[in-house]
């Protein structure tokens, strides 16, 4: 699942150590190799093809923490409170998604199932809720679509969303690493920034191999965020970790259209779901679990655990079908002790940090906001040429 060319790395490294060698200025400088530190840089570098921009990763390959670790689903925007960052920049994203990155999305849909009467209630409000957001096309299942669900579901009644698709990440981020390659672009993977300091309106960034300036810092550290802007001595906001665990299925199985519970109220996450990659193989998750940090092990009971989700609605699955696969942290935060739902998209100028941008709090739906995102960002963040 993880993907790196070795070669490549060493390539890139080696010409970033010359070029800081010669000049240790950089105009602009991003933290994080995830899917939207990477975003950022491609928007950046779009609007400005010859501003310097350095961006450091503290893994060998991109993508190693959140951006690989998810369900890989672009959401069509259904579940967000409106006007919201995460409505506006998921429906905004999946468009951007469909338009410019095609030959990675698979267009599969996805189903909505309700299993009994408390679910239908719940789903009906959600498909209000989903009109009310301006969602595009989505429809109620009549009796015939049913059908052949009834199959493999225990459903009573469901509605379609057909925006929702699957991206091929591997395959999305080494097409794009390729892309950023360009003279005024410098990778620095398996750099981890251990300190910065603030003065003059001037950034200073120390890993254990480099030490550089620059005018302008963008933190998009995804599970790292936090730390990083402590590092700025920033302390309201922190993390609150919320584990996803992904079970595959062994057998084949119904691969056509994604399939989606109702989220009842209160739920952590979205609900346990299906998804699947270019191999059709089914894979159940992501459940929810409370976790202290960053730790990527799954519990042995683990199967015993999520199998009541899955056998509510999937039919046919023993245990003994099912084995441990994955997991992904989602990275929450709360400010001043409470829970905060939205992205947290912020300039530094309110903390006093001129030409600091930050990104926290970038759970689902950030891979499907990604590139809206970026153009978010872009927007908040002025050059001086
Ligand atoms: C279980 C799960 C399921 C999800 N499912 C979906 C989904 O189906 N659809 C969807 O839209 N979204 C989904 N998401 C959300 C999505 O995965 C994230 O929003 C997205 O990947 C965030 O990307 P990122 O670049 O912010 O974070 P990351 O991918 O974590 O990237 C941050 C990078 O920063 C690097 N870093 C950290 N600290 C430092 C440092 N000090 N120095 C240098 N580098 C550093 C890390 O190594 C990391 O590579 C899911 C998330 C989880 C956890």
């Amino acid at each position: 699942m993880f993907i790196g060319d070795v070669l490549n790395i060493l390539t890139l490294s080696n010409r970033m150590l010359v070029a800081y060698n010669y000049k240790m200025h950089i105009p602009l400088v991003i933290i994080g190799g995830g899917v939207i530190g990477l975003s950022i840089a491609q928007e950046i570098q779009r609007k400005y093809p010859k501003l310097e921009i350095a961006l450091f990763e503290k893994e060998l390959y991109l993508g190693e923490h959140s951006t690989h670790r998810n369900s890989g689903v672009l959401h069509a925007g259904l579940y967000y409170e409106k006007n919201s960052l995460k409505h506006l920049l998921c429906i905004k994203g999946n468009d951007l998604w469909h338009s410019e990155n095609g030959p990675f999305v698979n267009n599969c849909g996805k189903y909505l199932v309700a299993t009994n009467q408390e679910e239908i209630i719940e789903l009906e409000r959600l498909y209000d809720r989903a009109k009310d957001n301006g969602v595009k096309e989505i429809s109620w299942c009549e009796n015939e679509d049913l059908k052949p669900l009834q199959q493999f579901l225990n459903v009573r009644k469901a509605f379609f969303s057909k925006k929702t698709s699957i991206l091929n990440i591997p395959l999305y981020l080494k097409d794009l690493e390729i892309k950023l390659q360009s003279e005024s672009f410098y990778l620095l993977k398996n750099q981890k920034i251990k300190k910065i300091t603030y003065k003059n309106n001037i950034f200073h960034l120390e890993t254990d191999l480099e030490s550089v300036t620059c005018d302008h810092l963008v933190n998009a550290a995804g599970l790292g965020a936090i730390e990083i802007r402590k590092m700025l001595g920033l302390s309201d906001l922190e993390n609150h970790y919320v584990k996803g665990n992904y079970l595959k299925l062994k057998k084949k199985y119904y691969n056509k259209s994604l399939i989606y519970p109702v989220p009842l109220p209160g739920l952590k996450g979205l609900g346990v779901h299906t998804s699947f990659g270019e191999d059709g193989l089914i894979r159940f998750g992501p459940n929810t679990e409370d976790v202290q940090g960053v730790d990527y092990s799954q519990r042995e009971n683990l199967i015993d655990q999520m199998y009541p989700e899955i056998s509510k609605i999937f039919k046919s699955i023993s245990k003994g079908d099912l084995e441990r696969d994955f997991c992904g942290i989602r990275p929450k935060i709360k400010l001043r002790g409470k829970i905060y739902n939205d992205f947290w998209i912020k300039s530094g100028e309110d903390y006093g940090l001129k030409n600091y941008f930050e990104l926290c709090g970038i759970e689902s739906p950030g891979l499907t906001s990604a590139p809206a995102i970026a153009k978010y960002l872009t927007e908040l963040i002025e050059f001086h040429f």
